[in-house]
């Protein structure tokens, strides 16, 4: 049995449904919540990912520090993939997706120097007042080096589960 052990950032604007996110795809399975020294948490979550493959995800919910927008080498360290939600309903958490990006790209690349894997989530899509276009999502998607987005509903549990496990795909995929 091989195990294959995953850092995963969860980024993005405060209020956008990522410590929801977290709790919904851990809810029901074996979860244990950390602190380290600077004060971020991770949650953990094994997956069966074959018959001979385990992934254990380690998962960073940036907890309360969204403000700073630009997160600290600390919490980037080692990361193999990211998620970067925004809230469909807030312009605002969309048209920061751009910094946060750029944050996570200078500062987390894999051992090759390439970019990590980053999936891009439109959160809170079973809400009428929605403001965000799907085709100014995919144009962002694309021009900005994702490498695929999905419309979520945590509340409503859509795409929870297929979107984490696009991510662990894409990282299996490029190592
Ligand atoms: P965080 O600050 O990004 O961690 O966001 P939270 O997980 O704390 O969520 C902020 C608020 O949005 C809470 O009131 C959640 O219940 C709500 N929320 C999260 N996801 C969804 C969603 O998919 N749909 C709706 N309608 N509300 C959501
Ligand atoms: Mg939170």
């Amino acid at each position: 049995m091989k195990e294959h052990v995953m850092k995963i950032l969860i980024v993005g604007n405060a209020k956008v449904g990522k410590t929801s996110f977290v709790h919904r795809y851990i809810s029901g399975q074996f979860s244990s919540a950390y602190k380290t020294t600077v004060g971020a948490e991770f949650r953990v979550k094994v997956l069966q990912w074959s018959d001979k493959e385990t992934v254990r995800l380690h998962i960073w919910d940036i907890a309360g520090q969204e403000r700073f927008t630009s997160m600290t080498r600390v919490y980037y360290k080692a990361a193999l993939g990211c998620v970067l939600m925004f809230d469909v309903t807030d312009s605002s958490s969309f048209l920061r997706c751009h910094q946060w990006k750029q944050d996570l790209d200078t500062k987390a690349t894999l051992p090759g120097g390439a970019p990590i894997p980053c999936i891009l989530l439109a959160n809170k899509c079973d809400l009428p007042e929605r403001v965000v276009t799907a085709d100014s999502i995919a144009e962002f998607s694309k021009n900005n080096g994702f490498f695929t987005w999905m419309e979520t509903s945590v509340r409503d549990n859509r795409n929870v589960d297929e979107a984490m496990r696009r991510l662990v795909q894409e990282i299996l995929s490029v190592q």
